[in-house]
């Protein structure tokens, strides 16, 4: 099947915006995109900031293929893996007709991206153990475009094994995209699915630079997938997207020495991440710590309402989960320094001494 006939018919007709920035800067006197001629005085250094950034800045693209291992013409550049989700959803899905299937509790933004769209969001939860019910899924598919699977999934924490996620790419072949979100795939890159991409061009997958490459503030994700469903997202994305700034930031954090300085700030991540996790079993107001391989843990308080509260109260803020599928009680707390979770657990003990 070509993956292409998933696409909305509006946006395989669809001709790009011919912005100046597609057209490869030819002459040395750039006169065509209404831009101001020289930089503003107090930015001297940033020479280029009068400029439109490129549409896609191709030394990006090629740092991140080889940090990911993929070729160019299989990544997109986004404004965070957050805008490639809506990307995918008004490429492919049409309004009122087509729907989309997340397994909660999983990632908030695949349903409201759905919503904001007009597309059905069908639910299929996961088992009590958080596996992918693949049966029901299967049998879920019609009018469905894209199947979101987060792995790891926020904000359970945990991985899908390497069996279901060849399941689920068999069941959705010739039928759907199914798209795995791995924006915490630093945190357990031996489960990538992006060694898959070649044999499966119904495959996207969302990779960003927000979480362990510490960067949510640049504004910076990828898409990864067959060349063919990048060019129909490469129709739809805004022209410049991502500003030249972040470009520069994100190229830096590619190169070999910072993405071994991030593999080591993971490892000890992994470290605080364990001990937390001890402390938070010894603290009464907690029943359950699920395991996690992220940067992030999901606990099951007795009372998480009062809990949650009496920790603003003590300055501490963690993520209410209580009202998530199967998630009672629950909250999600991400591992910060040292300190920071010193700070937490000794908190944790005044309250129950209180
Ligand atoms: C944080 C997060 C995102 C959003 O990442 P950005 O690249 O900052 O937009 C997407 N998916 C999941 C599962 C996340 O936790």
């Amino acid at each position: 099947m070509n993956i292409e006939n998933l696409a909305r018919q509006a946006v395989r007709d669809l001709a790009p915006y011919a912005s100046a920035g597609r057209l490869k800067a030819i002459g040395e006197i750039s006169l065509n995109a209404n831009e101001w001629p020289t930089p503003p005085s107090f930015l001297k250094d940033a020479a280029s900031l009068n400029r439109y950034p490129p549409f896609q800045d191709s030394s990006l693209l090629t740092i991140y293929g080889t940090y990911a291992g993929v070729e160019s013409t299989q990544i997109l550049t986004c404004r965070g893996a957050d805008e490639a989700i809506d990307l995918l959803l008004r490429s492919f899905c049409e309004a009122g007709q087509d729907a989309i299937i997340t397994c909660p509790p999983t990632y908030g933004m695949y349903e409201i991206s759905a919503q904001i769209s007009g597309v059905e969001c069908r639910k299929i939860p996961m088992t009590p153990n958080w596996d992918i019910d693949l049966n029901a899924l299967e049998k879920n598919l019609a009018n469905v475009k894209i199947v979101f699977l987060c792995n790891p999934n926020n904000p359970t924490g945990q991985a899908l094994d390497s069996k279901t996620l060849e399941s689920m790419l068999e069941i959705t072949k010739d039928r759907a995209l199914l798209v795995i979100d791995e924006s915490y795939g630093e945190f357990c890159p031996a489960i990538s699915c992006i060694p898959r991409l070649q044999a499966n061009p119904h495959l996207v997958i969302l990779r960003t630079l927000s979480k362990a490459f510490g960067l949510a503030g640049i504004r910076c994700g990828f898409a990864l997938a067959n060349p063919s469903i990048i060019t129909l997202l490469r129709k739809i994305i805004a022209p410049y997207p991502v500003p030249t700034p972040s470009l520069a930031i994100a190229c830096r954090a590619l190169t070999p020495e910072n993405i071994a300085h991030m593999q080591e700030n993971v490892a000890l991540c992994a470290r605080e991440r364990n001990r937390l996790a001890d402390g938070l079993m010894k603290c009464p107001q907690i029943d359950t710590v699920y395991p996690s391989v992220t940067n992030f843990l999901l606990f099951r308080a007795k009372d998480s309402h009062t809990l949650w509260n009496a920790l603003v109260n003590r300055g501490i803020l963690l993520r209410d989960q209580s009202t998530g599928y199967r998630l009672e009680n629950c909250l999600r707390v991400s591992i910060g320094t040292p300190d920071e979770n010193a700070r937490l657990l000794a908190v944790l003990k005044e309250l129950a001494n209180a």
